[in-house]
């Protein structure tokens, strides 16, 4: 898994943060709750439902809206109801029916989702995104651009600085 992830076109922050996601370290109102930090595990975009990382990045309406502009018609039959592991894993393969660069679209996505629920709890409870699929999409594109254009010239010495800088970084253990 964290091969997938690692391996995946997207950047090093994204990276990380689907880390947390696959190991349920995301600070969501049910981790909170868990830890005693606040006394209310309801999701803060739709006060429906416990805001678990799931919920929060595919089963919350405000997040199944936004994908169900996103998904390709091929979509998995099972991307709504798949367990968190299997969920991550089957969107990052490369192979998947979802079409090329879903990988970095799906992880694209769940960042959004993130960033802007968390705008939602500490800066603008009202916080909606316009055109919030088109905007991720447009994203996307950018990060799938920059892969692109850093692979083209990946033969180049690297004094010529193309692609982002890869610090060397040992990922933690599974425990
Ligand atoms: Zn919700």
């Amino acid at each position: 898994m964290w091969t997938l992830i690692w391996a995946s076109p997207i950047p090093q922050r994204i990276r990380f943060f689907l880390w947390l996601v696959r190991h349920e370290r995301l600070m969501t109102n049910s981790n909170r709750f868990a830890r005693g930090l606040i006394d209310n595990p309801k999701c803060r975009g739709c006060l429906d439902g416990d805001e678990t990382t799931l919920h929060l990045l595919r089963d919350c309406k405000l997040a199944s809206i936004i994908w169900k502009a996103i998904l390709p018609p091929s979509r998995n039959a099972s991307f709504f109801s798949l367990p968190i592991r299997p969920w991550i894993i089957s969107n990052l393969n490369t192979d998947s029916t979802m079409g090329e660069n879903w990988n970095t679209v799906f992880a694209v996505t769940t960042w959004w989702l993130w960033k802007w629920q968390n705008k939602r709890c500490f800066e603008d409870p009202d916080f909606c995104q316009g055109q919030a699929a088109a905007f991720i999409k447009m994203q996307a594109r950018h990060i799938i651009k920059a892969f692109a254009d850093k692979s083209k010239h990946d033969h180049l010495p690297k004094r010529y600085g193309y692609g982002e800088v890869l610090v060397h970084w040992i990922p933690p253990t599974e425990n």
